[in-house]
């Protein structure tokens, strides 16, 4: 794996004055080339303004959900053409959020990540268990089942993935897995690419769940995390600054 990954997930927060407030405090505080890969996934409504502020910038852009359908009478939805139009190089399919509060299956998240891939758009494919799943000693279980779908209708471009271990006990808590814990489990993801690609060294496989500047640096030390997905700390330039440092020093 190369540079370390840092993408902000920042759910559905911003407008257009503060989202361009938020990106001149990361842009002039990003440290020199050469240090981790950045990215923000932004509310679809502002892809836009991140097409013209972040262009020709070392920060990357990307949606926070995508379409499993290619077009047409889907009100509401927005297909993956379109991010590519927006040029986004990601967008995060299968978050928990989505799996809890839209219903989204394992196949469902497949798809999208599918769809991502057709359109030349890098899908973060998010699994993660429960609090009750993980006191049920169920988390192996569970995030395989979860990635084992994308895989298998993914199939030989399971290689151009990013992939996101986001306990769902530890998003927006302020509850960290320990380095142990998540590197445990990223291991087990690894091993699960590893069997379904030869260029399974090319997946990077993100640690989220409150990282933050305080914890970011002992979370990226680890094997097999290759960068992170970053929520509430992504809205604040020097937090978010601080985890995208982390991320050069542990590369
Ligand atoms: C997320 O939403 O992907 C996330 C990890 O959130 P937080 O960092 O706020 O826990």
């Amino acid at each position: 794996m190369g540079n370390k990954l840092i993408v902000g997930n920042w759910k559905m927060n911003g407008s257009l004055a503060d989202n361009a407030t938020l990106l001149a405090g990361v842009l002039n505080g990003l440290p020199a080339a050469g240090a981790a890969r950045v990215a923000v996934c932004v509310p679809a409504v502002y892809l836009h303004q991140m097409q013209s502020l972040l262009k020709d910038t070392p920060v990357a852009w990307g949606a926070q959900d995508v379409s499993a359908h290619e077009r047409g009478a889907f009100t509401g939805e927005v297909s993956a053409t379109m991010l590519r139009d927006l040029a986004c190089r990601y967008v995060i399919v299968g978050h928990s959020e989505r799996r809890q509060y839209h219903g989204e299956s394992d196949e469902l998240v497949a798809t999208k990540a599918q769809r991502a891939l057709a359109c030349g758009v890098t899908p973060i494919v998010c699994v993660g268990e429960t609090l009750a799943q993980r006191e049920a000693g169920d988390t192996e279980m569970v995030v395989k089942r979860q990635l084992a779908s994308v895989i298998h209708t993914v199939g030989h471009c399971t290689s151009e993935l990013v992939v996101a271990y986001e306990p769902v006990w530890a998003i927006g808590t302020g509850k960290t897995a320990t380095p142990e814990m998540a590197q445990a489990v990223h291991a087990v993801l690894r091993a699960q690419i590893a069997a379904a690609t030869p260029n399974a060294s090319r997946v990077a496989i993100l640690y989220g769940g409150s990282m933050n500047a305080g914890n970011a640096a002992e979370l990226l030390a680890q094997p097999d995390i290759d960068g992170g997905l970053i929520g509430g700390a992504s809205l604040k330039a020097p937090d978010f600054l601080s985890i995208v440092d982390a991320a050069g020093v542990a590369h």
